[in-house]
């Protein structure tokens, strides 16, 4: 008999699992007896991998949907499916990415999700795991998004999960389609949900001393800024400027405090500069204003132009006038995502001359990890991180979430998924 679904308990049966304490002499597989019973719905007994608890067979998913534009719908979906190498961590916190922007008012979706599987950030608590791993049920985890094969140049050197070929539609990759796909799963591979599946290798350990809220900011804010400018290698005394400011830009911002440089915001929302006033940011330049090149020439080092700057915008108006405000030998790296916009670029102009970095990339390295969530114990990032959240609804409100990114008047939105 095959060893039976996770939870996927059909028909009136008793799954006897084997007790705890007997791993190592026992074979991975379950030892499993079903009988028959007169019982109006399936009972389980189970004595491993659940400290004793009788684990409720009615426990199934709730997913989030947004079946049209500006409609979401709560789906119940059963409980996930997963093989060893996962877990299946009830989430607390999902933050919104780009699901008001571009999912909720545009109906426009990426070869990752589709109407019916929304959301990729998060944070929770390991439900069910197998015996064998370095993590138990009850562990607080972040979850790096994404699938992980192990094997791929990206595995290999401790780059970003993004990178990884399971994840890549060019190299056959399905992303967190894949993660169900592989799972035999049913729900569970997207973040606004009940229950999420993750691989053990992209989950994280919260240290005790840090709240989800701010461990839900190693995504797409602190996690993207941080991993980036890793790899900028900005360092105390430098000069950054940050253009086009949404949550990526500001996750740049709180790193580059972080780290004791001078940062420079090219940005025109009000609101959002009051955000960054209350994070400590105290130069502001309009992108309108004539002089605007010359403003912030007069803020770095013999006016020699700022040491690295960040695009959170996506396109053409920012980038460039961030490429012109970068010093000689400097770093421009592009953060924003804006699908479809193009720039016109000049190699020798752009980059031989300048004698610029260009350079990007999603997500968060693994190599950064840990120095990242050491960054969250510090009290000044904390600070930072709860101006930064300016929203959190329940899972239950999600349009009136999605409706706030849309109009801007927002930092990053977390939502809450068991609510
Ligand atoms: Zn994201
Ligand atoms: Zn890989």
């Amino acid at each position: 008999m095959p060893p039976p679904r996770n939870n996927g308990f059909s028909g009136h049966h008793i799954w006897l699992f084997r007790p705890k304490g007997q791993r190592t002499e026992l074979s991975q597989k379950r030892t499993e007896i079903s009988l028959t019973v007169r019982a109006p719905l399936p009972i389980i007994v189970c004595l491993d991998g659940c400290d004793g608890q009788i684990s409720s067979v009615t426990k199934s998913n709730i997913v989030l949907t947004v079946p049209e534009p500006g409609r979401f719908e709560l789906v119940e979906r059963p409980y996930p499916n997963y093989l060893p190498g996962y877990a299946v961590i009830r989430t607390e916190i999902a933050p919104v990415c780009l699901e008001g922007s571009r999912i909720w008012a545009e109906h426009d979706f990426e070869f990752h999700d589709d109407p019916r599987h929304l959301g990729h950030e998060g944070v929770g608590v390991i439900d069910a795991i197998h015996p064998g791993s370095g993590f138990r049920k009850g562990d607080r985890v972040i979850v790096f998004q994404g699938d992980h094969c192990g094997q791929c140049h990206s595995c290999r050197n401790g780059l970003s999960p993004t990178y990884c070929v399971s994840n890549l539609p060019d190299h056959g990759g399905r992303a967190l389609i894949g993660i169900e796909e592989k799972n035999d799963s049913e729900s569970g591979g997207f973040a606004m949900a009940k229950y999420r599946l993750a691989p053990l290798a992209n989950l994280y350990r919260i240290p005790d001393a840090v709240d989800f809220k701010y461990a839900a900011a190693c995504n797409c804010s602190f996690g993207v800024g941080f991993s980036n400018q890793e790899i900028m290698n900005v360092r105390a005394g430098d000069t950054v400027l940050v253009g086009g400011i949404g949550f990526i830009g500001m996750g740049h911002i709180i790193s580059a405090l972080y780290r004791n440089a001078t940062v420079i915001a090219l940005m025109r929302n009000p609101y959002r500069r009051g955000l960054l006033e209350r994070m400590g940011v105290q130069h502001f330049v309009d992108p309108s204003d004539e002089d605007w090149l010359e403003q912030i020439r007069a803020l770095t080092y013999e006016g020699q132009g700022v040491d690295h700057s960040v695009d959170g915008s996506g396109v053409p108006y920012y980038q460039e006038k961030l490429m012109a405000a970068t010093r000689l030998y400097g770093t421009v790296n592009f953060s924003g995502h804006t699908p479809g916009a193009k720039i016109e670029l000049s190699p020798l102009h752009h980059v031989i001359d300048p004698a610029h970095q260009l350079m990007g990339q999603h997500d968060v390295r693994t190599r950064d990890r840990e120095y990242l969530v050491r960054a969250l114990v510090n009290p000044r990032v904390q600070r930072m991180i709860d101006v930064m959240v300016t929203h959190e609804f329940p899972m239950s409100q999600a349009g009136a979430a999605f409706d706030v990114q849309v109009s801007k008047q927002c930092g990053k939105i977390y939502l809450h998924t068991q609510q």
